[in-house]
């Protein structure tokens, strides 16, 4: 009997802890993206098998994938990124639902949230707090001192999900196209990109974006290279990079503003691999939000999500 199960899924990756009652780790898991609407239902479900299968095996109890013994557990938090609607709660919580039979796993107390919320409530204990979230994808999510929650952003790689990694990633491949056509500013930035997919020709990158080899977590990672180009002077990749601050900052101000936040202290909490990764992101958007909501108390996590979910499941 393992008292709680805390997992953080992403757009990139998805890791699993294992933990007794005071939250020291007793196993721990890793797996791919299980964002459903990134990877589909299908690939999301595997991989959420996939680390909590690597997370049991990890305990110990056994070096048999297919005897894995049945497991009972007291809590499991599930903070997936996906859950943007009461329609993906229902989608997801049958797809965890669903894993959890497949494993012959028994849980007392299931919640499921998006991620962002799952990180929130783990770092602020309920407290009042703003968390901001830029990784594969990005979304700000905020609690107040009545306890009400609001998010702002998020709505995925179609339609949203401004200041991630998957957004920068998408304005490199634009701008290289565009100066290509000798529309765009010039910009080096395809002096980082085409080596590092292995290719020569800028038409090859675009064919690439159009192939079944194309995914958003690999889109995502052309962020870093982003970094770099605007690190050794590339215009551009300083510019988009400045967008993707204020696109963040914009929606830490909608939720400052929505849950009114404006004259109290509260947490303010910076997570994700952009911002973990990438200073000129990070600077520019501690600077904006200082600027504006001197109140806020910047904390730039260095961990991973899945402390916080984990910290969020102990409280259960
Ligand atoms: C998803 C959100 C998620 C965010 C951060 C977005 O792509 O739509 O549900 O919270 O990424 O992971």
């Amino acid at each position: 009997r393992i008292p709680l199960l805390a997992f953080d899924g992403g757009g990139t990756k998805s890791l699993v802890v294992l933990t007794d009652r005071e939250g020291n780790v007793l196993g721990q898991g890793k797996a791919g993206p299980c964002n459903y609407q990134g990877v589909g239902k299908k690939r999301a479900v595997r991989e959420i098998a996939h680390g909590i299968r690597e997370a049991i095996l990890d305990l110990g109890v056994t070096e048999d994938l297919a005897n894995l013994p049945s497991i009972e557990i007291d809590c499991a938090v599930f903070g997936i990124a996906g859950l943007d609607t009461e329609y993906d709660r229902k989608v997801i919580m049958e797809m965890v639902k669903d894993t959890l039979c497949l494993l012959t796993i028994q849980v007392g107390h299931l919640v499921v949230h998006n991620d962002g919320l799952a990180a929130l409530l783990g770092a602020t204990e309920g407290q009042p707090g703003v968390l901001v979230i830029a990784g594969t994808g990005s979304i700000v999510f905020g609690i107040n001192e009545f306890g009400q929650t609001g998010r702002t952003g998020g709505w995925g790689h179609r339609v949203g999900d401004e200041g991630s990694g998957y957004w920068i990633g998408k304005q490199a491949v634009t701008a290289i196209l565009r100066t290509n056509d000798g529309r765009g500013d010039a910009t080096r930035l395809h002096e980082w990109v085409l080596p590092h997919m292995g290719f020569t020709h800028v038409e090859e990158l675009f064919n690439w974006v159009y192939s079944s080899d194309y995914s958003v977590d690999k889109l995502g990672e052309l962020s870093q290279l982003v970094s770099l180009a605007a690190i050794a002077g590339d215009q551009e990749a300083k510019r988009i990079l400045s967008a993707a601050s204020e696109e963040l900052f914009v929606s830490v101000r909608a939720i400052i503003q929505q849950l009114m936040l404006t004259d109290k202290p509260f947490k303010l909490i910076l997570q994700g691999g952009v911002l973990q990764n990438i200073s000129l992101v990070r600077k520019q958007l501690i600077s904006k939000i200082e600027e504006y909501a001197p109140q806020a108390q910047i904390i730039e996590m260095q961990g991973e999500p899945i402390n916080s979910v984990t910290s969020m499941g102990l409280v259960y």
